[in-house]
């Protein structure tokens, strides 16, 4: 039987990718549904030729009415927000795949688990912004979470390998982004494409800036938090250039198993989509004669602040780790529109969540709310208020 799939975030990097993977084992899927914001409705448009979805979802009315005349014979197309939910839902499909950017990620994740459908996850700050709530949901409905972002693959592999009780920590590794090697003295003077230069991955804007903040590093420890059940003082971060490990588990007689692939992430899509089997495929291999060294070095926390943040929200409870994803958002924002400077991006989150008194999140409205009140914030403090 083949696995039918909606993919949300279908113009994206992981996106691409994951039709990739799909293209790749054509005997394996059926792609019932697309969604995506709208902004790239021609290469929505060349997807949904190809892979002939039954339906078709943009956020922006001017997309669809863009799409609509070209569609091919047996795609529906909707619009709005509510639409992509809807196809995160839909009865003939059976994983979501979640790729898209954001906290827009999260009422699809919610709603698709909430179904008790199974999820891969691409979109962590739908976890960052709701940890608690998704994956209580989850495991009450049921539904599978199988992680993408390359790190909590690994690691999912990595803990296949024993019990819970018997980890000791889970270690993250991170490029260390662009300026891994520059003087903290000059971050200010930062520029945009700079700061998009990713050493070793090639990503989406907005996660792109994540890497060179570091503050993608600490998205992914709350996501790592939530995905596996381990408190975030068993979860460490380790800089790893190369990005070959993917993360690492060090278990409680001394051992440690890594996982280790090509960095592209067609790996980690094709795993997510095949748990617990593995597939055959023809995508390049890893040699590691080839790769001569692997270099480990610890993080500098001074000149990247980000990830004591995220474990400053994750023990202040449950809505600060939805407002420091917020903030974020709004500074990476301001950022890329070449408004603010680098370090302000890392500054503003702190601001913000040092004016935050953390509350228990119980529902997807809730989440929402403290998702709205960090963006108010921090726009207000950007704007010097
Ligand atoms: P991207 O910017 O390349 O693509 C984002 C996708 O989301 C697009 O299809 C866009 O149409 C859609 N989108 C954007 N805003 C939307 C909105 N408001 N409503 C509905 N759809 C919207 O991003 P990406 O790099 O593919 O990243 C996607 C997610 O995967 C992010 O959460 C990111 O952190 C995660 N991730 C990405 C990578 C990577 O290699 N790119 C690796 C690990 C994790
Ligand atoms: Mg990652």
């Amino acid at each position: 039987m083949k696995q039918r799939l909606a993919l949300l975030g279908a113009t994206g990097s992981i996106g691409k990718s994951c039709l990739t993977v799909v293209r790749h084992h054509p005997e394996r899927f059926e792609l019932v549904a697309l969604g995506a914001l709208g902004s790239r409705p021609e290469e929505l448009l060349a997807a949904a030729r190809e892979f002939r979805p039954r339906e078709l979802a943009v956020v922006e009315p001017a997309a669809a009415a863009a799409l609509r005349p070209h569609l091919p014979a047996g795609t529906r197309l909707s619009v709005g927000e509510e639409a992509l939910v809807e196809l995160a839902v839909h009865p003939d499909v059976d994983r979501l795949v979640a790729a898209i950017v954001g906290a827009a990620g999260l009422r699809p994740v919610h709603a698709a688990l909430s179904a008790g459908k199974a999820v891969a996850l691409a979109n962590k700050e739908s976890l960052v912004v709701a940890g608690r709530l998704l994956t209580g949901i989850a495991a009450a409905s049921g539904a599978e979470i199988v992680p993408i972002d390359s790190e909590h693959a690994a690691l999912h592999q990595a803990l296949r390998a024993g019990p819970r009780d018997e980890v000791e920590r889970l270690v993250l590794t991170a490029s260390g982004g662009p300026f891994l090697r520059r003087d903290r003295a000059t971050f200010a003077t930062i520029r945009r494409e700079e700061a998009l230069r990713h050493p070793t991955w090639s990503m989406g804007e907005k996660i792109t800036i994540d890497s060179a903040t570091l503050v993608n590093k600490g998205l992914e420890l709350i996501e790592a938090r939530w995905l596996f059940g381990v408190p975030a003082e068993r979860i460490d971060v380790v800089v790893h250039p190369q990005s070959i490990v993917h993360s690492l588990v060090e278990w409680r007689d001394g051992s440690w198993l890594a996982q280790l692939a090509p960095n592209d992430m067609i790996f980690p899509i094709q795993y997510a989509l095949a748990f617990p089997e593995r597939w055959a495929n023809r995508f390049p291999r890893l040699e590691p004669a080839e790769l001569g060294r692997l270099d480990f070095l610890p993080l500098d926390r001074a000149a990247f602040p980000a990830v004591d943040l995220a474990r400053q929200a994750l023990a202040a409870g449950d809505s600060a780790p939805a407002v420091l994803n917020a903030a974020n958002e709004i500074a990476v924002h301001a950022f890329l529109a070449g408004e603010i400077p680098f370090p302000a991006i890392v500054d503003t989150i702190g601001d913000v969540l040092a004016g935050h008194r953390a509350a228990p999140v119980d529902g997807l409205d809730e989440a929402l709310g403290w998702d709205a009140w960090g963006r108010r914030e921090a726009a207000r403090m950007l704007a010097g208020g």
